[in-house]
């Protein structure tokens, strides 16, 4: 099934039209990252998973940027959804079907990195030369009111950690399971948010 099938998405087939979005572009590549998006966001699961991570946290892992892929969701599903901010974008068209957790970490992850730039005195030296470069993009490191006014937001732990899985998820090579393996976990996730809703 194509996505663009999809007349409208419900939680029947939000799932399926991930897993689609992984198969068809999947292979578009992570401007100047040595990984394809579907190997980084897959790298990023994959760790939330091995540092034994909840259902909610692998799925942040897993989507926290799939709002590079926004165009491929119908409908006016969000208004800001230019690929400039992936990450509000990302957080608008998973909010129906994910809990706040999820589209918290999705929401703020890029800011995350201005955040632990300007806290965290090694997380600096970490970044790849790619994330450098888009650091000055978008912001540079938070200053010090950015940093009390982001410490308000609810999740920040959360937050933070997907934040460190995305930046550890772009080697090269590493294998991973395939999206496969994670739509069971898609599929609690989003059964366990419409039970609540
Ligand atoms: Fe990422």
């Amino acid at each position: 099934m194509s996505a663009r099938d999809f007349s409208r998405l419900h939680q029947g087939n939000i799932v399926d039209f991930i897993v689609d979005i992984f198969d068809r572009r999947g292979a578009d590549s992570y401007l100047g990252e040595a990984v394809t998006m579907s190997q980084h966001m897959l790298q990023a699961a994959l760790l939330a998973e091995e540092a034994g991570a909840g259902d909610d946290m692998v799925t942040a892992a897993l989507l926290h940027d799939i709002g590079h892929y926004t165009n491929e969701f119908p409908e006016n599903a969000l208004e800001q959804g230019t690929d400039n901010h992936h990450d509000k974008a990302g957080a608008s068209v998973l909010a129906p079907f994910f809990p706040d957790i999820v589209t918290a970490c999705v929401r703020h992850h890029v800011q995350a990195k201005r955040y632990l730039c300007a806290t965290d005195p090694d997380y600096f030296g970490r970044l790849t030369p790619a994330s450098v470069q888009s650091l000055g993009l978008q912001g540079g490191p938070m200053d010090e009111t950015e940093i009390e006014d982001f410490r308000k937001i609810s999740n920040l732990d959360a937050i933070v950690q997907v934040r460190k899985w995305d930046d550890t998820g772009k080697v090269a090579g590493h294998p991973t399971p395939p999206i496969a393996h994670y739509i069971p976990v898609l599929q609690r996730v989003v059964e366990a948010f419409a039970a609540k809703n």
